[in-house]
């Protein structure tokens, strides 16, 4: 289940109390030396894998479908489906938590009866527990490695499509993404789902109070932007940014372009 364009307002409280959750320093770790060794050839997140607490994702991970569970009860039964399958041998379980940041579809092959898992929500409750792993991570990648170089639609650290992009003061664009929270340079005039860099086949969509949606005719594609020339502030979090711009969604869909941002890549 990618994450869906509505977000109902259980939801948002549940996003709330996980953004209170945190993942401490001591419990994952990264070999540096791979870090700065990175030459942009594939994703960071493949080259330097963080390595997990075995102990710590497991306790990490039932917490987060408990939150789960108390805002969407009716996911209870897939929820527990999934957590009576987590793997107990602890280097299976590194392996599983490797194989969810590197976003590697073998995931589900780690639980003990895969089978007996609804793959949706395998996929639904674990994009939370990754998201909070990879913010850590790469937070910490953002102080050691150079992304300068990086030219690319898809996001350095992780390969997802962006989610959102940010238009700096400086006429700079970022792109976000909401994998790993990575924020990187991209040029302006491109559409980064499909590399269109035609300006007559490029456009965009004003929204209220600097939003707006950057759309490519050739692809459909439309990248939902907070632009900071318009704003009273810089710096927004992109996280509640895209919650809190669904209209814009349902508007660019409705005008029969495609939020390509959940699309595997
Ligand atoms: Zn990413
Ligand atoms: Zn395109």
């Amino acid at each position: 289940m990618a994450r869906s364009n509505f977000f109902p307002p259980q939801l948002i409280t549940f996003y709330r109390e996980l953004a209170k959750m945190v993942v401490p320093e001591d419990k994952w770790r990264v070999e540096e030396e791979k870090l700065k060794a990175w030459k942009g050839e594939k994703p960071l997140v493949k080259e330097a894998p963080p390595e997990i607490d075995p102990e710590f994702f497991l306790a990490f991970t039932v917490e987060v479908f408990d939150l789960l569970r108390k805002h969407l009860p009716e996911l209870g039964p897939g929820l527990e489906q999934v957590r009576a399958n987590l793997p107990e041998n602890p280097e299976e379980v590194k392996r599983l938590a490797q194989a969810l940041c590197q976003r590697d579809p073998i995931a589900i092959t780690w639980l003990k009866d895969p089978a007996g898992v609804p793959p949706d929500v395998f996929g639904f409750a674990f994009s939370h527990v990754t998201r909070l792993l990879l913010a850590a991570y790469t937070r910490k990648a953002r102080g050691l490695v150079d992304f300068s170089s990086w030219e690319k639609g898809e996001c350095p650290v992780c390969e997802a499509k962006p989610l959102l992009a940010r238009l700096k003061r400086t006429g700079e664009r970022f792109l976000y993404c909401g994998v790993c929270s990575m924020e990187w340079r991209f040029v302006r005039v491109t559409c980064p789902f499909c590399g269109n860099d035609s300006a007559g086949e490029l456009g965009f969509w004003e929204g209220a109070e600097g939003y707006r949606a950057d759309v490519c005719y050739r692809c459909r594609a439309y990248l939902k932007t907070v632009d900071e020339r318009k704003r009273p502030e810089e710096g927004a979090d992109l996280f509640w940014e895209d919650i809190r711009t669904v209209a814009l969604d349902f508007a660019m869909l409705g005008k029969g372009f495609q939020n390509k941002s959940f699309i595997a890549s």
